[in-house]
């Protein structure tokens, strides 16, 4: 369809609104007509709602009384690209198109009124009377031809006060109007000089560069240890986009969104880039939407719901840490923000970029099949190498119940302590302890709603289920037995070793790091670029501190327990624990000083600890790759989880066995169901879940097949079916 289908007033047109319904709603085009993708506001039963004219209407009913579209918003209208991309990605997630419009009109606040200034121009008329002050504002609106200005800043270029502007407006020789906040972006200059590149580097940036104008899809997997300088590579990546006249998008963990990343951007290109991020404020939200759908904002730094701006004319999209399991959106539109980059790059001819020190094995795969092209950073920037890496064999340390860091550790931060180096001791567990048990009667206190225990968090004083987001005061007496004071913490949380570390080291500055002690994501990021400058001895930190931050005098990692992901029924556990490992262990000596990453492990010859020690990642890819070839599993082979939930449980697994029992769709592709069984999470917020999971080979059209497979089953009541295709976890 062409982007120009115009709908005169009056015809009928379909509207895809962001309301939960299976289908466009017919709706009269408004006086003025509009346009296929103009993003307008309709009436629906009583309400306004918003939604996008996505075509002709059907009319093939009594339409006499279909009711006109209330208005066009005054928005960037869709593009084809975007309608191509929309619809793919519904039909890839199996997720409703109206859901996946809700992504692309959530965050701009459509149809609130938009924060208003006063403008000022030039007008038609002449003045009564000429005086210096009237010819000096003349002549500078002339100077500027037709942009408008505040009338600070006109008062100020023509250095006058603002009466002789207001007499000017009254004459109709400036003429005053009310317009929207959006300040244009400064334009950023890709030819002020680059770092020097090192000859690997300045090579891996001379392949992207050609991948970039191409004006070709393709992608390509950007390998390179920790500080090895793939940041800098495909900043040369975004320079070609720019130079070719594109736009550029760099997709980060949330957590990686710092100041401190902005402010490198900012050197690099002489001016700021689009800032996407939870802090964002809705009328900055509402800018960077309007400037990047009018090429105005040409490059946008931010998480992954950037993915659905409306970008005129993109060309490159880079996606950091791609294997980073953030970028898979776990509620509401189940999408994998890497994958559908790779998608929206390739309807519009852009190249993508997948940075990693520890690629996803899918990646890994691709690249091994040639799929994408494969470029690699062998070796850390400058002086600094990798870190010394060993194990601490947790069997012969001799250490009381309840305490975590082993002597041999403690010994080595107090070497870096009287160095003045930092010193990092992480564990993957937030809160206080993740069991609270009862020592009278063996009672431990689990959540209401889910199947899931209780974590005590003692900075916020309180029980918290980790699934839910519930929480409780801790209760003084049992909750089974009554006993007084009987509850005990069991097992160690990242509170928990903030504490023994106070103990442990009572004059060392320790800063404790976990995503629920800070107010916002903001405050989160502050503490963390302290942190680099040097405001802690003693970093104590989760997942989150594993990330991309630049921590130049950190000289010791240790890692509490190396041994929490490497049991469990995920078979995804050996690649999350590997890369888990090597990204904390990349953390340490970034700069001149060398550093160490000591695991605390009972189990030092576990083959995934040997060969994170090893750094074998070739070795160890291939040996999880042949795993999963073997049984099939991705990324060798397909999966799907089906969701199904509900208040009551035997409900739930009723029509999981029914959808078992009729899987002929999937048998006619030579898809496997397993299941229905528990859910990876049972219960949430006090509705029961049960798991079916389908097993495909790679060239199936699975899509289709589930998509007539499910349909044959009717929700009843208050059940409810959610799609998850390439699940995280199986
Ligand atoms: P990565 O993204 O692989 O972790 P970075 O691009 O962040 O690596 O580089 C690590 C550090 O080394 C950064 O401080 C970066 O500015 C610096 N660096 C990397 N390459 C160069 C170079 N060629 N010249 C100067 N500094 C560099
Ligand atoms: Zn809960």
């Amino acid at each position: 369809m062409s982007e120009q289908m115009f709908f005169e007033a009056g015809t009928l047109v379909s509207v895809l609104t962001t309301q939960p319904l299976d289908r466009a709603l017919d709706y009269r085009a408004p006086e003025g007509g509009c346009f296929r993708g103009a993003y307008v506001e309709v009436p629906l039963g009583p309400r306004k709602v918003i939604g996008v004219v996505w075509g002709a209407g059907k009319g093939d009913y009594d339409y006499s009384k279909v009711r006109a579209i209330i208005r066009v918003l005054d928005a960037v209208p869709m593009r084809e690209e975007m309608f191509s991309f929309l619809e793919k990605s519904a039909a890839y997630t199996l997720t409703p198109l109206s859901a996946m419009l809700r992504l692309t009109t959530r965050a701009p606040g459509l149809g609130d009124p938009p924060s208003m200034q006063k403008i000022y121009r030039r007008g038609e008329g002449e003045p009564d009377r000429v005086t210096a002050a009237r010819t000096k504002v003349l002549e500078t609106l002339a100077e500027y031809g037709d942009l408008a200005f505040t009338l600070r800043e006109l008062g100020e270029m023509a250095a006058v006060t603002s009466s002789v502007i207001k007499g000017l407006v009254k004459q109709g020789v400036v003429r005053e109007e009310e317009s929207p906040r959006y300040m244009p972006f400064v334009r950023l200059d890709p030819e002020l000089p680059s770092k020097a590149l090192t000859e690997d580097q300045a090579a891996a940036a001379a392949v992207l560069a050609v991948g970039v104008t191409s004006g070709d899809y393709g992608t390509t997997l950007l390998r390179g240890v920790t500080g090895s300088g793939k940041t800098e590579v495909y900043l040369e990546a975004v320079a070609a986009a720019l130079r070719a006249g594109r736009q550029a998008l760099v997709l980060l963990p949330e957590i990686a969104l710092t100041a401190e990343f902005y402010t490198r951007v900012e050197a690099r290109f002489g001016a700021k880039p689009a800032e996407w991020h939870s802090g964002a404020t809705m009328t900055e939200r509402r800018r960077i939407w309007r400037m990047v759908g009018e090429g105005n904002a040409q490059l946008v730094i931010g998480a992954r719901s950037a993915l659905f701006l409306p970008f005129q004319n993109l060309g490159l999209i880079v996606v950091d840490e791609e294997h980073d399991t953030s970028y898979k959106q776990e509620e509401g539109v189940l999408y994998n923000a890497r994958d559908m980059a790779v998608l929206r790059a390739s309807i519009c001819g852009a190249h993508v970029v997948l940075a990693s020190a520890t690629p996803s094995l899918e990646s890994w795969a691709n690249a091994q099949a040639g799929k994408y092209t494969k470029l690699e950073l062998t070796s850390r920037f400058g002086p600094a190498v990798m870190p010394t890496m060993g194990t601490i064999d947790m069997r012969s340390e001799g250490l009381p119940s309840d305490r975590w860091v082993s002597p041999s550790l403690k010994k080595e931060v107090d070497a870096r302590l009287e160095r003045g180096e930092q010193a990092m001791l992480f564990i993957n567990r937030r809160g206080y302890a993740p069991v609270t048990l009862c020592r009278a009667c063996g009672h431990q206190i689990g959540c209401d709603d889910c199947d899931a225990r209780m974590v005590e968090h003692r900075f916020l004083k309180r029980l918290i289920c980790h699934q839910c987001g519930e929480s409780k005061p801790m209760p003084t007496a049992c909750p089974s037995c009554e006993a007084e004071d009987k509850m005990a913490p069991i097992g160690p949380g990242v509170e928990r070793l903030g504490e023994e570390a106070h103990a442990l080291w009572p004059d060392a500055r320790i800063a404790t790091l976990s995503s629920d002690m800070y107010g916002s994501a903001r405050a989160l990021k502050e503490e963390i670029a302290g942190i680099a400058q040097g405001s802690a001895d003693i970093i104590i930190g989760t997942q989150l501190v594993a990330k991309g931050h630049n921590f130049p005098k950190l000289t010791l990692v240790g890692v509490i327990d190396a041994d929490l992901g490497l049991t469990g029924s995920d078979l995804r556990a050996a690649e999350r624990t590997f890369q888990l490992m090597r990204q904390v262990a990349g953390r340490a000596g970034r700069a001149e000083a060398p550093g160490t990453a000591l695991l605390q492990t009972y189990q030092p010859d576990h083959p995934v600890i040997r060969s994170i020690l090893a750094g074998d990642e070739e070795g160890f890819w291939k040996a999880e790759a042949k795993e999963r070839e073997q049984a099939g599993m991705p990324p060798y082979g397909r999966l799907a989880g089906i969701i199904l939930s509900g208040p009551d449980v035997a409900a739930v697994f009723d029509a999981g066995n029914q959808l078992a029992r009729n899987d002929k769709a999937l048998r006619d592709v030579g898809a496997q169901v397993y299941g229905p069984a528990p859910a990876p999470i049972a219960r949430v917020r006090g509705r029961h879940r049960v798991r079916l999971l389908v097993k495909a080979s790679k060239n199936v059209a699975l899509q289709r097949a589930l998509s007539i497979w499910i349909s044959q089953i009717k929700l009843k009541g208050d059940l409810r079916l959610a799609v998850d295709i390439d699940p995280q976890s199986f």
